[in-house]
């Protein structure tokens, strides 16, 4: 069992090389992002309350986002592992995750971060705003929001888990496979 959260600002890459280590080491791939957007394109409930969030730039509350991961991880038990990308976002998610976990006896090994710098983020995000039909990769303040409030709300995640030693920095400027080999040496360094 590996258990691994794919961390970094929105536009690292986290989806891109979440779907290669997926095929690698045969983890559950759980994308909250990923989640929202197949409810929002159902126009359940919690698609429509998650909207009114996404499409700003904000958060979604800790109370949908976590009950919601909560049931995916739930309805699959046997997997030889998850990779979470996109959660936790915020410290209260970070504690909800490892008591879920730890109630399965499980814990998270490690939290790859990549490293992109701002500039290459918006870039990133705009460009793929062409193609994405999402609503907020075609707004540069949309963009800003989410830029801040990763720094604001979702970096002290990185150093909730650097307190057990969990943290790894990974650069992710450069191509995919070079930055995908960084990350399988950090996973087989497990
Ligand atoms: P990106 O990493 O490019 O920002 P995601 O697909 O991970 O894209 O997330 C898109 C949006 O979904 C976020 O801006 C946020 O509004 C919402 N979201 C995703 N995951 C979470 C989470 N763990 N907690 C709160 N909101 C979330």
């Amino acid at each position: 069992m590996i258990n691994l959260i794919l961390f970094g600002p929105p536009g690292s890459g986290k989806g891109t090389q979440a779907v290669k280590l997926v095929e690698k080491y045969n983890l559950l791939h759980i994308s909250t992002g990923d989640l929202f957007r197949y409810e929002m394109g159902n126009n359940t409930p919690l698609g429509l309350e998650a909207k009114s969030y996404i499409e700003k730039g904000q958060l979604v509350p800790d109370s949908v986002t976590i009950g919601m991961l909560k049931n995916k991880v739930d309805t699959n038990p046997d997997v030889s592992g998850y990779i979470f990308d996109g959660f936790p976002r915020t410290i209260n998610q970070a504690e909800a995750l490892d008591s879920l976990l730890a109630e399965k006896k499980l814990v998270i090994d490690k939290l790859l971060s990549l490293k992109v710098e701002d500039d290459e983020i918006v870039k990133r995000i705009l460009h793929r705003g062409k193609t994405s039909g999402r609503a907020d990769d075609n707004d540069a303040s949309i963009i800003q929001n989410r830029i801040n409030v990763y720094k604001q709300e979702t970096s002290p995640v990185f150093d909730y888990y650097a307190k057990t030693g969990k943290s790894v920095l990974v650069e992710g400027m450069g191509d995919i496979d070079e930055i995908f080999e960084r990350l399988n040496a950090e996973v087989h360094a497990i």
